[in-house]
């Protein structure tokens, strides 16, 4: 009587061990034709989506070659983080003054977006880069003009 019992309970256990087994290689044999979601970074890179909220950069126009900034100072003065300084010239030859300098410290600026949202000569908005790093939080204060200058 012990001895059948024993016996059940073998069967059992390769029933349920089995059916395990035909879970687990279904599962398996599915993942074999779903699309790679990941890649293999930093050999290959990603292309971010359209609202992908990168450091903030500044634009460059087709009919000055260069930003518009006119070094208003209002995305300066909304800040709630206040890591920008911006600083500008007044040329002779024109009423409107120009950006020459606008340092962002990128290690506290929470990419709330209001400097963007305020310029009245739309000359910021976020990047597409996400791999910006720095080896100090001194490097992560970034003059974002130089860099377009440099991006030529
Ligand atoms: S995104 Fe926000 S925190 Fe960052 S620099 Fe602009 S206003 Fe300041
Ligand atoms: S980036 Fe725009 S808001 Fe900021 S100082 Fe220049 S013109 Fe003014």
């Amino acid at each position: 009587m012990e001895s059948s019992s024993g016996l059940v309970q073998y069967v059992r256990d390769i029933l349920i061990g089995g059916r395990s087994l035909i879970i687990g290689l279904w599962v398996t044999f599915k993942r074999l034709f779903t699309p790679i979601v990941t890649v293999q970074y930093p050999r290959q890179k990603l292309t971010m989506f359209p609202n992908f909220r990168g450091h903030i950069e500044a634009i460059r126009f087709d009919d000055t070659k260069t930003h518009h900034c006119v070094a208003c100072g209002m995305c300066m003065r909304i800040c709630p983080s206040h890591v920008i300084k911006v600083q500008g010239v007044k040329s002779k030859a024109s009423d409107h003054k120009r950006g020459t300098l606008y340092y962002i410290d990128f290690t506290k600026c929470s990419l709330c977006g209001l400097c963007v949202d305020i310029c009245p000569e739309q000359t910021l908005r976020f990047s597409q880069e996400y791999e910006l790093a720095f080896p100090s939080r001194w490097d992560g204060v970034i003059d974002i003009m130089k860099r377009l200058e440099e991006s030529r």
